[in-house]
């Protein structure tokens, strides 16, 4: 190809990129103000997982180790134990529960492979964002961060209704 052929097909390419740029300058912006203003977040996002309770609030792990079978970046880390007190007075639903439930979010790709893989529904993804540390071994989550009883929930944020457009970046004028 010749050199002017090469400016001309250059010319034409920084065109229609600019062309792109300067029809979106006209556009209204969405921008949110987080945290003074909430975030929305779309029903079927994956935020920090949580662990969840029956209604006597026992674990409802059973520390069957199949969420760990079924990740594939193997972040998840169960140890499992028996309590043989009676069931009212037990930790989880059944005698085996998971003494240690642990997830690495340094290695987690929020796939939901484990909340598939799951029998007992006791695993979910929550709507929980807020995860950046300053130091990488905070991103190792255990029980206590991750029970439903217990984490601590991003602060500002709502959940779209199905129908509700929030994809997009900039609204429609
Ligand atoms: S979301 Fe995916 S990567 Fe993260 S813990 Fe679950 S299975 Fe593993
Ligand atoms: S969270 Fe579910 S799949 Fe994972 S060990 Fe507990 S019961 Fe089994």
């Amino acid at each position: 190809m010749s050199i002017v052929a090469d400016i001309i097909e250059s010319t034409r390419a920084i065109i229609k990129g600019m062309g792109v740029t300067f029809s979106k300058i006209p556009q209204e912006k969405w921008t949110v103000q987080y945290p003074d203003e909430p975030v929305t977040l779309q029903p079927r996002f994956r935020g920090q997982h949580l662990l969840h309770v029956d209604e006597l609030g026992r674990e409802k792990c059973v520390a069957c180790f199949l969420c760990a079978a079924a990740c594939p970046s193997d972040c998840i880390y169960i140890v499992a134990a028996d309590d043989p007190r009676p069931p009212e007075e037990r930790t989880g639903v059944d005698e085996r529960y998971a003494k240690v439930y642990n997830i690495d979010y340094g290695r987690c790709i929020f796939c939901g492979y484990c909340v598939e893989a799951c029998p007992k529904d006791a695993i979910t993804h929550g709507f929980n964002f807020e995860l950046s540390v300053y130091n990488r071994a905070d991103l190792l989550k255990t029980k206590d961060d991750l029970l439903i009883t217990k984490q601590k929930q991003s602060k500002n944020y709502r959940v779209a209704f199905s129908d509700e457009e929030v994809d997009s970046e900039y609204k429609v004028v």
